[in-house]
Parts: C-alpha cells; sequence; structure tokens
C-alpha cells in the first residue's frame, strides 16, 4: 500500500471530459478524485451505494438518500469517477468557462433537483412526490397536517394547467426568483 500511489493521485481517468463537463478547475477536480479514492476503499476504481454513504455530508442531509440515489441513474449500481464528478458538479457554483452548456448551469441544476423530487421519474412531480420531501426536510418540527397544508399550498401556487402535479416547466417557473446556486451548495469539499 502506498508505495505507488503518489504518482497516480493526480492520474485521473477522463480528466479532459471531465473538465469541460463540470466547468470545475483542474485543482477541484484533482482534489474530487483523491475524495472519490478514499471513499473507493477497496480500491474497485467506481463506488457503491454503501461508499457513497460514508460522505458524512450527506449523512446529515435530509435528502441524503435521494442524492444519493442521483449517482445511480438507469438502474446502476456503480458509480466511476465521471459520474461522482458530474453529479457533485450540480451542487458547485460554475468555477472558470463554459458556463451554459456544461452540468453547473442553472437549467442543469434545475433539471437535477428536479429529478431529486421526481423520484417515480414520470416527469412529474406528484403531491406525494412533495409531502415525500417536506416531510424528510421539516418533518420534526411540523405536525402532519401542517406538512398537508404547505404541500397543497406548493402545489397551488405552482400548478398552473390544473393537474394537481408540478410538471418541469411549472418548477422552473415557481423557483425562477430563487437563487438556485446558493440553495444547491453541499458542501462536499473541506
Ligand atoms: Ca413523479
Ligand atoms: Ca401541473
Amino acid at each position: 500500500m502506498g508505495g505507488q500511489a503518489s504518482s497516480q493521485l493526480f492520474a485521473v481517468p477522463d480528466q479532459e471530459q471531465i473538465l469541460r463537463e463540470t466547468g470545475f478547475s483542474q485543482a477541484t477536480v484533482e482534489r474530487l478524485y483523491q475524495r472519490f479514492q478514499v471513499l473507493d476503499k477497496e480500491e474497485k476504481g467506481y463506488l457503491s451505494k454503501e461508499d457513497l454513504e460514508g460522505i458524512g455530508e450527506l449523512a446529515v442531509n435530509p435528502i441524503g438518500d435521494q442524492i444519493i440515489n442521483a449517482f445511480f441513474q438507469d438502474g446502476r449500481e456503480t458509480a466511476d469517477f465521471q459520474t461522482f464528478a458530474r453529479v457533485l458538479a450540480h451542487f458547485r457554483p460554475a468555477e472558470g468557462p463554459g458556463g451554459s452548456e456544461n452540468v453547473n448551469s442553472r437549467l442543469s441544476k434545475l433539471k437535477f433537483a428536479f429529478q431529486l423530487y421526481d423520484q417515480d421519474k414520470d416527469g412529474k412531480i406528484s403531491r406525494a412526490e412533495i409531502l415525500q420531501v417536506l416531510r424528510l426536510m421539516i418533518g420534526i418540527q411540523v405536525t402532519d397536517e401542517q406538512l398537508q397544508c404547505i404541500t397543497d399550498r406548493t402545489i397551488q401556487e405552482a400548478d398552473k394547467d390544473g393537474d394537481n402535479a408540478i410538471s418541469f416547466e411549472e418548477f422552473a417557473k415557481s423557483v425562477e426568483k430563487l437563487n438556485i446556486e446558493q440553495k444547491m451548495s453541499l458542501r462536499i469539499l473541506k
């Protein structure tokens, strides 16, 4: 252990593509890769759900499970470094050029946030899905009745076509005034 580690530390796989996609600086990608390698205890080259559950920030995040699921789209059970970096890029302000095309962009962050709610992936946030997230986020301080109330109000305010669910367009419109960059910040890196 350790003998060749120092020379391999910065050999980030697919580095060029990751830099382009995420808008991260090279230093950030290198730090993320070190973090990835630490999480990948058995040096498999990819992370499992159990590995990600070791991230303290996610363990204490009320929607940590939803965020962890975002690393494993399309039924996959492992996340390689590129996937890891892409998902984390949603939670970081853009660094350097590339703005609107990379996953740091506002639209991309919105889509990602929408997916965190839309757990059954039918393209709509249902009442039950809102309730589930709200329960996780503010569950302890409010009664079930209050929670139902907040859910109804959230839907009423965002639901423009009256189907009792929130489409991506409705979602994007309702959070238009929020500072999504700030809301989506999650400090994975120390
Ligand atoms: Ca849904
Ligand atoms: Ca609707």
